[in-house]
C-alpha cells in the first residue's frame, strides 16, 4: 500500500480524498491556491503545499507545481479527484514519468473516453447502443447539416472534449444550426482549447441514468448498479438517487451489461462511470464515459455499503477488487443535494463570500461531504459546489422524508445556497412520484425565473 498521496485538488472531494486516505493508514498531501490558505482540506491533511495563485489555470491545473509538490513531499500517488486535471490524459502520463502512480485510469483509456466523439465511435464497434448521430466529429457546417436532416431536426452540438455541460446547443432546424455550430465551438474552444464538435438527435423527454463500474489490475471487473442525474439545470446535475425510479431488474442488468462492455473496451481501471440516456420505453443510448470518481458517488456508497474511493486507492496499489459481482448487494435508497453557493431566486447568481454560520444536519441515515466550515470564504474563482448532503432511507419514501428533515436543519448563513429550491422539489407530487426528465426542473419547476 501507498505511504504518502498528494490529492491534486480542493473542496469537499480533497476532504473525501483525505478521508479515505486515513482509514487506509495513508499519509496525506494537500496543495492550495494562494485563495485556499484557510480551507478545511489544508487544515485535515498531514503537510500541504501552496501550488500558485488563485486563477485555477495558475494553480490546480498547473502541472508543475503539481509535481514539484509531489516530489518535495515524496508521495508515491496523487489522487485527482473530479474536475480539474481528472480527466487529463497528458497529467496522468507526467505522473507516470516521475515515477508516480495517478490513480486513475490508464492515459489511453483517459484519452479515448475524453474525446466524446471518438467515445462513440469506440462504443459503436463495441456494440453499445449510442445516440444516432455523427462517426466522429463534423469538419464542416454543410456535414452538420446533412446528418441533421439524415436523423431528424431537433439536434444537439456537442463539443467533443466538453463535460460539465458546457460546449452544448439545441438546433431545431436549419437556420437554427448556424448559430448553434458557432456559438458551439466558440464556447468549446474558450472552455477546453478544443473547438471540435459532434452531432447528436436531441432526445426529448430522456431521463440520465448511469452504470458505476470499478475494474483492478487483475481482470476482474463489477458494476455498482445505477445512478438517476435527471434533475439538472443548464446540463448540470443538481439532486442524484440510487436506485433509479425508473429502472427495473432487466434493464439494469441489460444496462450494467453494457456498461461493463464500455469500460473492457479500453482496459478500464478504476472507478469510472458510464452516462446513458434513457427513453420512456427503455431504450438506452450512451453518451460517455467519466472516467474518474464522480460527484454523486455517495449514494452508489449508501446503498452498496462499499467505499469507491479507498477501493480506488487499493487498485491503483495494485490490489485486487476486495469484493465480487455476487457480494454487491443493493440496501435501500440514498438521495443526493448538491449545496452549491448560488441564488437559486436570482438565476442561479454565484454566491461567494464569508460563511458566517454553518451547522449541518445529523442524525438517522444523513451523510453530509463538504469543503467548508464557518468562517469558511467561498471563492469566486472555483466550482460553486460546497457540500453535499446524502440521505438514506429503506425505501425512496425514508430517503426524501430524512432529505427534507436534513434540508430543514441545515443552518447557512452569509450565502446564498440551493438549499430552498431542494425542499421546494422535495416537496412537489411529480418528484415523489419520480416522474422526471432532464428538462423536467427547467420545464416545470423554474419556469418563473
Ligand atoms: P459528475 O457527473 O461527477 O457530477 P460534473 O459534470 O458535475 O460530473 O463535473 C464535476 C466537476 O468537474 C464540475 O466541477 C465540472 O465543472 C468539472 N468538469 C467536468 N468535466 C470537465 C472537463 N472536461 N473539463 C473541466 N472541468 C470539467
Ligand atoms: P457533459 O460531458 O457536459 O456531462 P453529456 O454528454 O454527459 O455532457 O450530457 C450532459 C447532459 O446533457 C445530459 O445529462 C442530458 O441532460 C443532456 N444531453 C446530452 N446529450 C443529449 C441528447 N442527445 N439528447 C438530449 N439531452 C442530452
Ligand atoms: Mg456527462
Amino acid at each position: 500500500m501507498f505511504n504518502k498521496v498528494l490529492i491534486a485538488n480542493r473542496g469537499e472531494i480533497a476532504v473525501r480524498v483525505i478521508r479515505a486516505c486515513r482509514e487506509l493508514g495513508i499519509r496525506t498531501v494537500a496543495v492550495f491556491s494562494e485563495a485556499d490558505e484557510d480551507s478545511l482540506h489544508v487544515a485535515l491533511a498531514d503537510e500541504a503545499y501552496c501550488i500558485g495563485p488563485a486563477p485555477a489555470t495558475r494553480s490546480y491545473l498547473h502541472i508543475p507545481s503539481l509535481i514539484e509538490a509531489a516530489s518535495k513531499a515524496g508521495v508515491d500517488a496523487v489522487h485527482p479527484g473530479y474536475g480539474f486535471l481528472a480527466e487529463n490524459a497528458h497529467f496522468a502520463a507526467v505522473c507516470k514519468t516521475w515515477g508516480i502512480e495517478f490513480i486513475g485510469p490508464s492515459p489511453e483509456a483517459i484519452e479515448t473516453m475524453g474525446l466524446k466523439s471518438r467515445a462513440r465511435e469506440t462504443m459503436m464497434r463495441a456494440g453499445v447502443p449510442v445516440v444516432p448521430g455523427s462517426d466522429g466529429t463534423v469538419n464542416s457546417d454543410e456535414e452538420a447539416m446533412e446528418i441533421a436532416e439524415e436523423i431528424g431536426y431537433p439536434v444537439l452540438i456537442k463539443a467533443a472534449a466538453g463535460g460539465g455541460g458546457r460546449g452544448i446547443r439545441v438546433a431545431r432546424n436549419r437556420d437554427e444550426m448556424i448559430e448553434a455550430l458557432a456559438s458551439a465551438r466558440r464556447e468549446a474552444e474558450a472552455t477546453f482549447g478544443n473547438g471540435a464538435v459532434y452531432v447528436e438527435k436531441f432526445l426529448e423527454e430522456p431521463r440520465h441514468v448511469e452504470i458505476q463500474v470499478m475494474a483492478d489490475k487483475h481482470g476482474h471487473i463489477v458494476h455498482l448498479g445505477e445512478r438517476e442525474c435527471s434533475v439538472q439545470r443548464r446540463r448540470q446535475k443538481l439532486i442524484e438517487e440510487a436506485p433509479s425510479p425508473a429502472v427495473d431488474a432487466d434493464l439494469r442488468a441489460r444496462m450494467a451489461e453494457a456498461a461493463l462492455r464500455a469500460a473492457a473496451a479500453v482496459d478500464y481501471v478504476g472507478a469510472g462511470t458510464v452516462e446513458f440516456l434513457v427513453d420512456r420505453y427503455g431504450n438506452f443510448y450512451f453518451i460517455e464515459m467519466n472516467t474518474r470518481i464522480q460527484v454523486e458517488h455517495p449514494v452508489t456508497e449508501a446503498v452498496t455499503g462499499i467505499d469507491l474511493v479507498k477501493e480506488q486507492i487499493r487498485i491503483a496499489a495494485g490490489e485486487p477488487l476486495s469484493f465480487r459481482q455476487d457480494d454487491v448487494r443493493f440496501n435501500g435508497w440514498a438521495i443526493e443535494c448538491r449545496i452549491n453557493a448560488e441564488d437559486p431566486g436570482n438565476r442561479f447568481l454565484p454566491s461567494p463570500g464569508t460563511i458566517t454560520a454553518w451547522e449541518e444536519p445529523g442524525g438517522p441515515g444523513i451523510r453530509v461531504d463538504s469543503g467548508v466550515r464557518a468562517g469558511s470564504v467561498v471563492q469566486p474563482y472555483y466550482d460553486s459546489l460546497v457540500a453535499k448532503v446524502i440521505a438514506w432511507g429503506r425505501d425512496r419514501e425514508e430517503a426524501i422524508a430524512r432529505m427534507e428533515r436534513a434540508l430543514a436543519e441545515f443552518r447557512i448563513e452569509g450565502i446564498k445556497t440551493t438549499v430552498p429550491l431542494y425542499r421546494e422539489i422535495l416537496a412537489r407530487e411529480d418528484f415523489r412520484q419520480g416522474a422526471v426528465h432532464t428538462r423536467w426542473l427547467e420545464e416545470e419547476v423554474l419556469t418563473g425565473s
